[in-house]
């Protein structure tokens, strides 16, 4: 059971690879506007880090919470920038709330994406409107928790939740920047969308159009 979960979170993770490789070039483009450029090489090299020690950790024969405590370490570490210290952080935090033996049903699922979403907000201390990956990650976890309450099955609640995301992460391109950046180079953001919060929005809607939820 543990070992299905743990076998689709790395077959997650590939999609979460995938898709980041893909958008390297546009991601770098966002990230050059106000920011320093490596945004789509960040997202690359920790998306991959992620995936190649989830491999291994399944290789080993690991659970899905050990596998996802490693694939957090190791995107932090592979990609080095801000938002792979706070993608590995909240890897790490998914896996944490989750096991390594008792099966997971959609409800433990949710509840640890919450878990995961909130590290986010605890590590990098944003909040919604400082134009960062906040901005498509707060409507993401609010949409996906009240579908889910409201009894759509976690499929159908995922994909409103991306969609909420992407529509947020869109709507960025429109606030100056306050986090992580100069106040200049906030001012210069205006017009183009958070790179974080459009890597967001793109690798949770890959993960709805997967089909492995
Ligand atoms: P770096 O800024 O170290 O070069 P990246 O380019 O990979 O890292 O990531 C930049 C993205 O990180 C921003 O577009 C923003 O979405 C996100 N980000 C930056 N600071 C924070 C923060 N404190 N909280 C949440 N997200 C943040
Ligand atoms: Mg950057
Ligand atoms: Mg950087």
């Amino acid at each position: 059971q543990s070992r299905e979960l743990a076998q689709t979170i790395t077959d997650v993770l590939a999609v979460l690879r995938e898709t980041a490789v893909a958008a390297e070039p546009e991601l770098g483009r966002l990230d050059a506007i106000a920011g320093d450029g490596d945004h789509g090489q960040g997202m690359s090299y920790g998306t991959t880090g992620a995936w190649r020690a989830a491999a291994a950790a399944l290789a080993r024969g690991a659970g899905a919470r050990t596998l996802l405590v490693r694939a957090g370490e190791a995107w932090s570490e592979a990609a080095g920038g801000t938002s792979g210290a706070l993608w590995g952080g909240a890897l790490s935090a998914v896996g944490a709330a989750l096991s390594d033996d008792a099966p997971a049903g959609s409800a433990d699922i949710v509840r640890a994406v919450e878990h995961g979403g909130q590290a986010i907000l605890r590590l990098g201390g944003a909040e919604p409107g400082d134009k960062t990956m906040v901005d498509a990650l707060v409507p993401f976890t609010t949409v996906l928790s009240e579908r889910f309450a409201s009894g759509e099955p976690l499929p159908r609640a995922w994909t409103r939740a991306a969609e909420a995301a992407s529509h947020a992460a869109r709507a960025t391109a429109e606030i100056p920047a306050r986090r992580g950046r100069s106040r200049v180079l906030g001012q210069k953001s205006v017009g183009t969308p958070d790179p974080g919060a459009t890597s967001f929005a793109l690798l949770m809607s890959a993960v709805a159009e997967s089909g492995l939820l």
